[in-house]
């Protein structure tokens, strides 16, 4: 799908409510590189927890005076067609999406020196636009001007039995109401913070997904996309 300008899509919602499918669905269509932001905040909370930084609470500025010894990176996998998370140079993209990082990372996504560092490197991401990015703040923080705000979001049971299923088919022994737990205190957490809190940018696009199939979502954005910035017909056909 070819549009008539280069443009920045921000995807943002709560936790678990597929953004990271849609974002990779856009991105694929659209020949444009797609950006986890989650993944750069669960990659500081894997550093933190090995460095002995989070105890019963988080020792903020022991990590605030390490943040620039993190250096994290998306590199391109050809052979599972996908980009993974680096952490210091090692490939953390599994070891991020387990219980003990999701139990931590929203602590440690409330820190603002935490936020401010990683915003500026996502900012630095986008500066040729071509991106899908998700996260929480994309679309109010990251880039307000993003020609495109997307907001997701789904019943939290619905969210923490996709998650389970997805943990499940990973080989992960995983406990629903645990998840269910984690899926609704990171959304308190993200929602009550001081710093860029989750909320849909004033002209974002909001989108209940509890009841909606994944090709269903992206042909409702698609539909979007050709409406607000594609050249009649011709933008739906690939090239
Ligand atoms: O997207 P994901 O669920 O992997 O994000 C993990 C956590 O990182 C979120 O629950 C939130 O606390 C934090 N986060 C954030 N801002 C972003 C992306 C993620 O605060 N832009």
């Amino acid at each position: 799908m070819k549009l008539n300008k280069d443009i920045i899509i921000a995807i943002d919602g709560h936790a678990s409510c597929g953004k990271s499918t849609l974002a990779k669905q856009l991105a694929n269509t659209l020949n444009y590189t797609y950006i986890d932001t989650g993944a750069m905040y669960r990659a500081v909370t894997l550093y933190a927890l090995r460095r002995g930084l989070i105890s019963d609470h988080v020792h903020t500025q022991e990590l605030i005076n390490d943040l620039n010894k993190i250096h994290i990176e998306f590199r391109y996998n050809a052979q599972l067609q996908k980009a993974e998370t680096y952490l210091n140079g090692e490939n953390v993209e599994d070891e991020i999406r387990g219980m003990e990082v999701s139990r931590w990372v929203s602590p440690i996504a409330e820190i603002a020196e935490v936020r401010s560092h990683l915003v500026r490197l996502q900012q630095a991401m986008g500066k040729n636009k071509r991106i899908v990015m998700d996260g929480r703040d994309i679309g109010t923080v990251v880039f307000p001007d993003a020609e495109l705000k997307i907001f997701l979001t789904a019943s939290a049971e619905e969210r923490a039995r996709r998650r389970y299923l997805e943990l499940k088919g990973k080989g992960q022994d995983v406990d629903f109401d645990e998840i269910l737990k984690n899926v609704q205190e990171r959304d308190r957490i993200d929602s009550s913070r001081d710093v860029s809190p989750l909320k849909p940018a004033d002209d974002a696009i909001i989108i209940d997904n509890t009841n909606l199939g994944i090709e269903e979502q992206f042909a409702l954005v698609i539909a979007i996309l050709a409406v607000r910035f594609g050249n009649g017909i011709d933008c739906l056909t690939k090239d």
